[in-house]
């Protein structure tokens, strides 16, 4: 029988077929016509997706780390400042990259839970003389989504360069990265995007590519050079072939898929669909009695939830009752309560049917630990918002 388990961690998510189809077909040449085609196409697409119309895409194999090695390579000279929004695990990792390539790093670090402040950010930029500052627009280890707005236009104000990492984010939160004045905003391609791990994907804007043009050092990494990499961007743009490094072929026929598919939905209807589903899994969790990480619902992610673990309940003893139920999902990440809660991804292609049958999943698990609830009132509570929802 067909394994019919979701997948609902925060990424990798389950798939399109059609994203999958093109991943299976047989490789060409990376200097087809067919694959130029389809490499010119994906990164046109990518300036639609992040809503950066001006901005220059990036597309190179790897993980999402490798993005945000990117963009510590390229826009950082040893000794300048860089700050930290952290909000969970990869705001920390995001510091520690940094000081690698040689940055003074700032950390200002928000509560578990909750969001950095925003005057104590503007307080720290009109002091500080900061070349960059990075935020974490939803980290993946709390579940806490931070505001761009106001944080892009502090930069725009302040002459600092806003780096977002938007790995949990693009293509399910609202991002408007040229209207919101982020500089360069950075993904991987196994979450909101829907393509299988392997893809770093990026889009810089204007005052990051001129902050690269002025650099007075050599980048210090070889691989993530813009130097290598935007020559290569610019020909399958122009439909020329190029090399630097051999592109995954099919991995980048499968985005251009995925991107077709995202912008055939709209993504004003996408971040609508994310907001709804993310209201409906967080309803369904309240409704079961679980807390939640994230402190505030208005700092909620949409793309993913956090519940903490009910009292006497493990993580060991839950997650393989609920995937036996038929829905896989995450334990913790955050190193303070990482055995105290799990995550459920709903992202990309994730219907409402998945989202009610894994908070169907959920509620059989949390039965056969011994939870006591009203069964089917999580259920209830997420079809409620499904449903309602204009
Ligand atoms: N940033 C965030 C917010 C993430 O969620 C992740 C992956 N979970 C990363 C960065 C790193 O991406 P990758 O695992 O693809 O290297």
């Amino acid at each position: 029988m067909k394994d019919r388990t979701l997948l609902m961690i925060p990424g990798p998510i389950e798939f399109e077929p059609a994203v999958l189809q093109a991943l299976g077909a047989p490789t060409t040449s990376h200097v087809a016509p067919e694959f130029i085609e389809a490499f010119g196409q994906a990164l046109e697409r990518m300036r639609e997706v992040w809503l950066c119309p001006s901005g220059q895409p990036f597309v190179v194999a790897g993980s999402g780390t490798l993005a945000m090695d990117m963009a510590g390579a390229n826009l950082v000279e040893p000794g300048e400042r860089a700050l930290v929004l952290s909000t969970g695990y990869f705001g920390e990792r995001y510091a520690e990259l940094l000081a690698r390539y040689g940055a003074e790093v700032t950390v200002l670090r928000a509560p578990l839970g909750g969001t950095v402040d925003l005057e104590e950010v503007e307080a720290a930029l009109r002091g500080g003389k900061y070349k960059l500052m990075t935020l974490t627009h939803v980290d993946t280890s709390t579940g806490v989504r931070v505001d761009p707005r106001p944080l892009g236009a502090l930069g725009q104000q302040y002459g600092v360069l806003t780096v977002l990492d938007g790995v949990c984010s693009v293509a399910g939160e609202e991002l408007r990265q040229e209207a919101w004045g982020i500089d360069l905003a950075l993904t991987a391609s196994q979450k909101a995007i829907g393509v299988p791990p392997g893809l770093a994907l990026l889009v810089a804007g204007r005052r990051a590519l001129e902050a690269w043009r002025a650099r007075k050092t050599p980048v210090g990494n070889y691989y993530a050079d813009w130097g290598q990499w935007l020559p290569i961007m610019e020909a399958y743009e122009a439909r020329r072939p190029s090399y630097f490094g051999t592109p995954p072929v099919n991995l980048i026929c499968a985005l251009n898929v995925s991107l077709g598919q995202i912008l055939a939905e709209g993504m004003e209807v996408r971040f609508a669909r994310h907001r709804r589903l993310g209201a409906a899994c967080q309803a369904a969790i309240a409704a079961l009695g679980l807390d939640q990480v994230p402190t505030d619902p208005a700092h909620a992610a949409v793309t993913m939830s956090a519940p903490y673990f009910p009292q006497g309940v493990t993580g060991a003893e839950l997650l393989p009752k609920v995937q036996a139920a038929g829905a896989i999902l995450a334990g913790g990440l955050h190193p303070q309560i990482k055995a105290r809660y799990f995550r459920i991804g709903h992202m990309g292609a994730t219907k409402p049917g998945d989202l009610l049958a894994t908070i169907g999943a959920l509620e059989t698990g949390l039965r056969a630990c011994g939870y006591k609830f009203e069964p089917g009132v999580g259920v209830a509570a997420a079809q409620r918002v499904l449903t309602e929802w204009r």
